[in-house]
């Protein structure tokens, strides 16, 4: 059985890194690391159905210099992608409020976001609700710097509040991670299914135009 992921470029955006932890939790669990674990397991679901996976960082790094302004920095993530010319981009975060009570996970595309963009972040946020013990917040639009620079379908996903006690635990939780991982995953499987407009899949396509 072929994944509908196979030959897909896919670029993951593991939040923040190096000198930039993100969120903090009360107990001390960084965004930066939550974001990671979670990318290296969506990767290795998407790799493993054949899609072609880059990270933007695979370790705790920035991906510009360390000292870097932010918007250098989400420019050389946005650059991974384009280069790439990636068929989506995943940026994957965990929350943070002011209260400790705000709780859920919810999904982002850009406030231009075209049909598929929409459509990527529909599925991600209905995979993630139904796999997930955190309430859904909802597809929501933002100007996020990864979402307007980069030039393919893009989404950013924020799993769930580290500000949340209960929720950094589920977050710090390996179990939690690969879960989140797998429902990206399956929503991506999803995706690429809806999206395919001929029998050949895009990757194919590419494949024998470079050939
Ligand atoms: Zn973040």
């Amino acid at each position: 059985m072929i994944s509908s992921v196979q030959g897909q470029r896919i670029v993951i955006d593991p939040g923040h890194g190096g000198p930039d932890a993100g969120a903090i939790g009360p107990a001390g669990t960084r965004e930066k690391d939550v974001t990671l674990a979670i990318s290296h397991r969506l990767r290795d679901y998407l790799e493993a159905r054949g899609a072609e996976v880059r990270l933007t960082r695979a370790t705790d790094r920035s991906v510009a210099r360390p000292d870097a302004p932010p918007n250098e920095e989400l420019q050389a993530r946005c650059d991974v992608a384009n280069a790439l010319n990636a068929d989506v981009f995943v940026s994957i975060h965990a929350n943070a409020s002011q209260s400790s009570r705000a709780s859920g996970m919810e999904v982002y595309h850009a406030r231009r976001a075209g049909t598929a963009a929409r459509r990527l972040a529909r599925v991600e946020h209905d995979r993630l609700a139904g796999s997930l013990p955190v309430p859904a917040r909802g597809v929501k639009a933002a100007d996020f710097y990864v979402l307007t620079e980069t030039h393919m379908p893009s989404v950013l996903v924020e799993v769930a509040f580290l500000t949340n006690p209960d929720e950094e635990r589920l977050l710090a939780n390996p179990e939690m991670q690969e879960a989140a991982a797998h429902a990206l995953g399956a929503g991506l499987e999803e995706y690429f299914i809806s999206g395919r407009s001929c029998p050949v899949a895009p990757g194919a396509y590419r494949s024998l135009q470079t050939a």
